[in-house]
């Protein structure tokens, strides 16, 4: 097993794009966002130029090639300055554009994945349904043949980037007695195809930035060329983005976490009580002990299983049994290690704020209300946790 490995300059590089992209243009709308609850399609719209919406997806398919690894890095680097930002090109890039790369036929790629990873479209991802969220393979939204093309029914939730989007990744049952492998099928959507709308938009506790929209389908009929990866393949392509997914949701809790630890760091070291810098005090330095420790702990992961990804490449068909289950554990580990240890440092930072941290608009309120979700979303920690028991069971180890 190797765990060593630099970064190319390729990635180094993009790092610090990144981060001078972040301050200059992210960091001074993020209290507006936050506040005003919008969607910050100016910002977005610069990264779509910038090419931070196609990042893992090589060049012949309009993205910048540079992997997981640079995927995480990108991830890392918004994490530090707002999570909305993050969910957006996520939902886009992990959850819609990598199941394209991975089952995408070379039409499907050229029709979709390229404008996507350009910039010029966005994509979401919809599984989630009112009566099914962790049970996802139970999904109800109905893919029923006429002739060559299929006619979707049903109601999708909770779908990041819904109320934006110009294609739609939207599961459906095309044959419910056998279950999720081969009863679930993968349809790329076309915003504007008739009988498919936008309903309710949530309010939410943080990530203010995104929508979080309900899609409604009604006799919604689109072509074979829409199907993604085969008929009953759906559920895989699902479960095969959520592994993208999850690892770049750790790579976004490490961003956050470094933010929160800058945050509380500086603060202690500027608020005096007892006539000392609060952060003379043992109770917080072992505070900011413990949020460096899990940061140290999380960058290994992350980057672990992101080159793990990178060395596995883009074709399932390649794909060992044995390197499929380890990436899948390994991000379940990551997403759920990663989410926590944010929850932890950013609660724990909040708590060096005192009072003020408490105090609505102040960064650490804001990142405190953000962080939540990701112990939710793309498959809670109690289902990450079921996934490594179950993986470990079956390994016997
Ligand atoms: C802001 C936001 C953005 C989202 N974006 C998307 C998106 O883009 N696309 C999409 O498809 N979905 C999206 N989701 C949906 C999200 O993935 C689901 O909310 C999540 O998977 C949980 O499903 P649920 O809400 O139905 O909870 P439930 O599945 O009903 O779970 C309720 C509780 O029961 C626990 N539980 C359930 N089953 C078990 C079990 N077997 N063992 C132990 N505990 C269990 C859960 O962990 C949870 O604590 C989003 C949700 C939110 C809030």
């Amino acid at each position: 097993m190797t765990i060593e490995f630099e970064f190319t300059p390729e990635q180094a590089a993009l790092r610090e794009t990144v981060r001078a992209f972040a301050q200059k243009e992210i960091a001074p709308v993020v209290a507006e966002i936050d506040e005003t609850e919008s969607f910050p399609a100016a910002t977005v719209a610069r990264m779509q130029a910038e090419g931070y919406f196609g990042v893992p997806i090589p060049e012949e398919y309009g993205g910048l090639g540079l992997g997981k690894i640079g995927y995480c890095i990108l991830a890392e680097e918004l994490g530090r300055v707002d999570a909305s930002h993050v969910a957006i090109v996520a939902a886009h890039t992990s959850l819609g554009a990598a199941p394209i790369l991975y089952y995408g036929t070379d039409e499907q790629k050229r029709r979709w994945l390229t404008p996507a990873s350009q910039g010029k479209k966005l994509l979401a991802f919809s599984l989630t349904e009112p009566g099914s969220g962790s049970d996802s393979g139970a999904l109800k939204t109905s893919a029923v043949p006429k002739g060559d093309s299929w006619v979707l029914n049903g109601t999708k939730l909770y779908v990041t980037n819904g109320k934006e989007a110009d294609t739609v990744l939207v599961m459906a049952a095309n044959d419910v007695k056998k279950g999720p492998h081969g009863g679930i099928t993968a349809f790329l959507v076309d915003k504007g195809t008739p009988g498919f709308r936008v309903g309710r938009c949530e309010k939410k506790m943080g990530l203010h930035g995104t929508s979080t929209a309900e899609l409604i389908l009604e006799n919604v009929e689109v072509g074979p060329e829409t199907v993604l990866g085969g008929i009953g393949m759906g559920f895989r392509a699902a479960m095969t983005a959520l592994d993208v997914g999850r690892v770049s949701l750790g790579a976004a809790s490490l961003g956050g976490m470094q933010a929160a630890l800058q945050e509380a760091l500086s603060f202690s070291q500027n608020r005096t009580q007892f006539g000392l810098p609060i952060s003379e005090y043992e109770a917080i330095q072992f505070k900011l002990a413990d949020i460096e420790m899990h940061i140290e702990a999380l960058r290994y992961l992350v980057y672990h299983s992101a080159a793990h990804q990178d060395a596995m490449g883009h074709d399932p068909t390649k794909w060992s049994r044995g390197d499929r289950e380890k990436k899948t554990r390994e991000a379940a580990v990551v997403k759920c290690l990663g989410s926590e240890w944010a929850a932890e440092a950013i609660d724990e930072a909040l708590q060096i704020h005192g009072g003020l941290g408490y105090i609505r608009g102040t960064p650490i309120e804001r990142a405190y209300r953000d962080a939540r979700i990701s112990e939710i979303f793309e498959g809670t920690n109690e289902i990450q946790r079921v996934v490594i028991a179950r993986d470990l069971i079956a390994r016997g180890a």
